[in-house]
């Protein structure tokens, strides 16, 4: 079943102005619930357009944007699409904003109304879930960029979100943090049935998702399995984007005449493949 649909969806900026962008030029997509679906594309190729639609933090010049079912340009059901949406954006400095983190959890659950008791239950059981709850009473500026990034996804878990929306979560981590926030998300995905949208740069992280949506000036470009997708080596780049390094240095030997098998993706299948071919690599 479908969570989230996109029809012929279009953004337009400063729609009748001078300086009038079309940053999502009609859009079709849909995005199962419980799937794990990472968007890349070049800079300025609407990721970020697209993903705030999800939430109705931008609504479509044209078309529509269904989260299970509700339009996010009808206002009566904006508040139930936001509590189901968690938004985790880049710069993890910005989004957290209480003195001590389980404040900063308990957040959004208090604005719902929701009594004390249960609160403090949503907190433990949210700041578990992202591997935080030794960090309950701490300030939010003694920790890493990687902790804080799970705390702002704690922060939407609490509010009993289906779906986590990462916006380039890891752009600004050391690679310690980048991989706490991935095993975080891929764990609720896998144990939790969370729907993920994750847009990053990074292609090793691409890999974990169940499906690859390619975006490139407000289209979608390609889409298909990180496997179907990194094949493509040589489309990849000719829309300047990267592929990971294993899929690349599997590409570049094929072309000096080794035969490989050309399904390539991870460093254990780029060593076990050249095993194979008898390089000896231990
Ligand atoms: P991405 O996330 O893929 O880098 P964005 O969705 O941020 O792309 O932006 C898509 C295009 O829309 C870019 O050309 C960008 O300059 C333009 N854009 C983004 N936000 C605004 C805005 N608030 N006003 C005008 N143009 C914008
Ligand atoms: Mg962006």
């Amino acid at each position: 079943m479908s969570f989230i649909e996109f029809h012929d969806l279009t953004h337009c900026y400063n729609q009748g102005q001078e300086n009038e962008y079309m940053a999502i030029c009609g859009v079709n997509l849909s995005i199962e619930q419980g799937s794990f679906t990472v968007i890349l594309g070049r800079n300025g190729s609407g990721k970020s357009t697209l993903a705030k639609h999800i939430n109705g933090l931008l609504l479509p010049t044209s078309g529509v944007c269904l989260v299970d079912g509700r339009d996010t340009q009808d206002m009566d059901d904006l508040w139930a699409i936001r509590r189901q949406v968690g938004m985790v954006f880049q710069n993890p400095d910005n989004q957290l904003i209480a003195a001590v983190v389980e404040d900063d959890v308990a957040f959004g659950p208090e604005n719902l109304g929701i009594a004390p008791q249960e609160i403090r239950s949503r907190v433990d059981e949210a700041l578990k879930a992202v591997g935080m709850e030794k960090y309950k009473s701490f300030a939010p500026h003694l920790l890493s960029g990687g902790q804080k990034q799970r705390i702002a996804i704690a922060g939407a878990l609490a509010m009993r979100t289906r779906c986590l929306v990462l916006d380039e979560p890891t752009a600004m981590l050391d690679p310690q943090g980048r991989e706490e926030v991935l095993n975080t998300v891929r764990r609720l995905h896998d144990e939790q049935g969370i729907t993920i949208v994750y847009i990053t740069h990074f292609m090793e992280e691409a890999v974990a998702a169940d499906r690859i949506v390619v975006m490139d000036q407000g289209r979608i470009q390609a889409e298909g399995t990180p496997r179907e997708i990194f094949c493509e080596v040589e489309a990849m780049k000719a829309g300047g984007l990267d592929v990971p390094l294993a899929a690349e240095l599997a590409w570049r030997l094929r072309r000096e005449g080794m035969k490989l098998p050309g399904q390539i993706m991870t460093d254990e299948e780029l060593v076990q493949a050249l095993e194979a071919y008898g390089c000896p690599l231990s």
